[in-house]
């Protein structure tokens, strides 16, 4: 089976988008509202003649209870599945405390991150996310799902971890 790389973070950072970039299809609903994606969705993917499984994911806020705790669960079953995992961030937004707890959560799990500050849409913002080196996850990787740039290093480095 190819490996997977599931796809975590806080809703509306824009991992759907990200998801569908990566597919070059537009199957994963994106929506302003945050919390659309509930469950864990696989896809597959394919970079540089290699396959792998993609697994969009639900986001999460720190004050979990109902359907807010469900996709936190899903989360965590989707990191407990997966071979490495991309921990997307709002890279304008920083690291909020619900990022930080996740991080902690992550650490535990020990399987290959990758940390992706995503809604960097000009080289301008580029310096927005020095301070998530912070997080000692290693190197922010800028991304913007929506134009598309940086996810290639960002796929280089998730299929060189897995
Ligand atoms: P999810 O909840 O993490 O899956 O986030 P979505 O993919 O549904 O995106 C949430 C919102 O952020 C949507 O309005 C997207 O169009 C927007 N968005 C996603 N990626 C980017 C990006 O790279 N730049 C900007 N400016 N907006 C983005
Ligand atoms: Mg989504």
């Amino acid at each position: 089976a190819p490996p997977v790389l599931a796809i975590i973070g806080r809703p509306n950072v824009g991992k759907s988008t990200l998801v569908n970039r990566i597919i070059r299809s537009r199957q994963a609903v994106v929506e302003d509202v945050p919390g659309v994606t509930r469950d864990r969705v696989s896809y597959l993917g394919e970079w540089n003649g290699k396959d792998f499984t993609l697994v969009d994911t639900g986001g999460w806020e720190a004050d979990a209870k109902g359907m807010q705790k469900r996709v936190a669960e899903q989360a965590e079953i989707a990191v407990d599945e997966a071979d490495a995992v991309v921990l997307v961030l709002d890279g304008l937004v920083g690291a909020t405390a619900v990022d930080e707890a996740v991080v902690k959560m992550l650490r535990r799990k020990k399987k290959p991150v990758l940390l992706a500050a995503n809604k960097v849409d000009s080289a301008a913002q580029m310096t927005e996310v020095y301070p998530l080196w912070n997080l000692g996850l290693g190197e922010p990787y800028p991304v913007s799902a929506l134009h598309g740039s940086g996810t290639g290093d960002l796929l280089d480095a998730a299929l060189q971890a897995m």
